[in-house]
């Protein structure tokens, strides 16, 4: 069961004297917490000796908080494992590079994922954690680790992924056929031949398996835990991993499928955040799940790992918080309560100072916990509903990144792009896997979706019957095991599309293209070829402009019940957005609200269909503009006429009134 809109921060009880929390509770009570994360590095406080389990600090701390009615994540603290545990078992530290480098005790996720000893131990301490917690109704949900994010290369690892490897292909005939290996007598006679990508340029399909293999490695982990965690639980209680940002070492689809809620951790070390990258964020993880999302960590003010780490504005609390719910977050939490004494993140950002006193960034907090205090009913239950979708997938991402071609074409970039250009317009947009279920989607936007299957091409061309496909450039050029389709991009859908790509080419400079759209492409450009009569061109590349000159830039042709834009470069940000604009209006999809720039409008619906309108000014400067008749502001607690004035970085929470 997920509640509405939950407020808190980690909070490292073990870090301070007991008699202390008394004072740290009251303190996040007065800011409108209702949760805090605990547990999630404690290890050698709970587990002081193998098999020495104490747990009651952990019980009063966490009676002491319900007593506050401030609920409780608990993570398992797998991420850092005790000294005593990694010199008793060396093999369960990771082994770093494939040169063989093993890490040291004393940095954090620095295990083996696949070690039989490493994920015992993990087991025992999340078994012996839910045992004694999984009967607490004021412990909410668990969280297992923390931002998986290392991959090892010991002999373990190498032995699982080449028994993977013979898995996934059967026989090495088949492995060496799909990478072709003949190219530069790569082909391998035997299983154990096979080794980690170890080269700047490994073979693509190995290169693409090792990801897949780090991927199951990492599911299995959490499985471990998810399942340690399950046997003690109630059903309502809620699983968890706090994923990072656009990491990308493993296929977080994958993962999310075993749990039942998925978060994450947005930090921006300059203090500053483009809207349309956060709010792609936001919505790349609202897709992991098709749901709303936790924000399980946030920066109270600055971070302490950046190059220069530079502080949130006075006021800026807001529109932070407010852009992740309106996004699809149903909490926020801050990294962290309480500044520790020692350790490696001495200098971050946090509530409470070393002495116990409230920092500056305290008060903006409590602004935010008023909100959420005012705002929870109205928006209890609610969800977001997206009539436009953006295709994100980890495999094309690997592969497009793997080869670049030109330096520039950066996968998560070239998607923001074109998030930007639907987003920017107050239209509400998800960010699904290509493998999800496309009803309810008018419009859906394949960004460099290099990599094609018979079943996603067979998933795509039914959704172009009946919706619009945009596809970007480089989609349909590979198959699963990152090797090109023999037949000419984007593969099966040629007859569909009316064109295909006769040639590809990285850009010295920016191309200019026209027809019914004029812009520019900037980074890579594709010659697309006509292939059927009623293929309608929508621009060409211009004159002077070498093996382009003429030729179509974009193709679009029309289904039953929609259409199939073919968008062949890597166009600007103005070019694709006169493009979209054709695109969205012919499906009918309608902005939120109309704003003007820096003032976002964001909307959640509740079961019955009840709108809640999120409209955040993300300048500093007052703002202005129209509001839909009858509605009601819940966060100034009163009805708002024919135009809202918001001050800077203000947020309104409209409701019907
Ligand atoms: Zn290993």
């Amino acid at each position: 069961m997920i509640r509405s809109l939950d407020f808190g921060a980690a909070y490292y009880p073990e870090h301070w004297p007991e008699p202390d929390w008394a004072r740290d509770i009251a303190q996040m009570q007065a800011a409108g917490f209702t949760v805090a994360r605990l547990g999630e590095f404690a290890w050698s406080t709970l587990e002081p000796a193998e098999g020495r389990y104490e747990f009651g600090w952990l019980d009063r701390a966490i009676d002491q908080l319900s007593a506050a009615g401030i609920a409780t994540v608990l993570g398992t603290p797998t991420a850092a494992p005790p000294a005593w545990l990694t010199q008793r078992y060396p093999s369960t530290l990771a082994t770093i590079d494939p040169q063989g480098h093993r890490d040291s005790h004393g940095a954090r996720c620095h295990y083996c994922v696949n070690d039989p000893i490493y994920l015992k131990q993990c087991a025992a301490i999340a078994s012996a954690m839910a045992a004694h917690f999984g009967g607490r109704s004021d412990v909410i949900g668990w969280q297992i680790d923390n931002e998986y994010n290392r991959v090892c290369y010991c002999p373990t690892c190498r032995a699982k992924f080449q028994a993977f490897l013979q898995t996934r292909f059967g026989d090495l005939d088949t492995l060496n056929r799909r990478w072709a290996t003949g190219y530069w007598s790569e082909t391998y006679s035997s299983w154990d031949q096979i080794a980690p990508p170890a080269h700047a340029v490994p073979n693509p399909g190995l290169a693409l398996a090792w990801r897949a293999f780090v991927t199951e490695s990492y599911r299995l982990f959490q499985l471990n835990q998810v399942e340690a965690i399950r046997a003690h639980v109630a059903p309502e209680v809620w699983i968890t991993h706090n994923f990072m940002k656009w990491f990308d070492a493993f296929d977080h689809y994958a993962l999310s499928q075993d749990l039942d809620l998925a978060s994450w951790d947005w930090y921006e070390p300059l203090g500053w955040h483009d809207r349309f990258t956060s709010g792609a964020m936001h919505a790349l993880v609202r897709g992991y799940k098709r749901r709303t999302f936790w924000l399980m960590e946030t920066q109270p003010g600055h971070v302490n790992w950046g190059r220069s780490n530079i502080d949130l504005q006075p006021g800026q609390a807001r529109p932070w918080a407010w852009h992740a719910i309106g996004h699809g977050a149903d909490a926020v939490l801050y990294w962290q309560w309480r500044m520790a004494l020692n350790g490696q993140e001495q200098m971050h950002g946090s509530l409470i100072d070393q002495s116990g006193q409230p920092r500056p960034f305290y008060a903006d907090a409590q602004a935010v916990g008023q909100d959420l205090a005012r705002a929870r009913s109205a928006l209890a239950g609610t969800t977001i509903a997206a009539r436009v979708a953006i295709l994100y997938d980890f495999p094309s991402r690997w592969m497009v990144e793997g080869q670049r071609h030109h330096g520039d074409f950066d996968y998560v970039q070239h998607l923001v792009r074109a998030y930007a250009a639907v987003a920017g317009r107050n239209i509400t947009v998800d960010v699904v896997s290509p493998d999800t279920d496309l009803a309810g989607y008018a419009v859906v936007i394949a960004p460099a979706l290099a990599a094609f299957t018979p079943e996603r091409i067979a998933r795509l061309a039914a959704f172009a019957q009946r919706g619009h496909l945009v596809l970007g450039p480089r989609t349909g050029t590979r198959d699963d095991a990152a090797a090109l389709w023999p037949e000419r991009a984007p593969a099966g859908l040629q007859d569909l599309a009316g064109c295909e790509v006769e040639e590809y080419f990285a850009l010295a400079e920016p191309v200019a293209v026209a027809g019914e759209i004029t812009g520019t492409a900037d980074v890579w450009a594709e010659r697309l070829r006509l292939r059927a009569g009623d293929a309608q061109v929508v621009a060409r590349y211009t004159a002077g402009n070498g093996w382009l000159a003429g030729h179509p830039a974009i193709v679009r042709r029309a289904t039953p019940a929609g259409s199939l834009t073919t968008l062949g470069a890597h166009f600007d940000g103005p070019t694709l957005s006169a493009v979209l604009e054709r695109i969205l209006a012919e499906a009918g999809v309608e902005p939120v609200l109309e704003t003007p720039a820096g003032v976002e409008a964001l909307r959640r619906v509740g079961p019955a269909g009840q709108e809640v309108l999120i409209v955040i000014n993300h300048t500093r400067e007052s703002q202005t503009l129209a509001t839909p008749p009858g509605r009601f502001d819940v966060l100034a607690g009163e009805p708002v006429g024919a135009s809202l004035s918001l001050s800077g970085y203000a947020v309104a929470v409209l409701v019907r009134a």
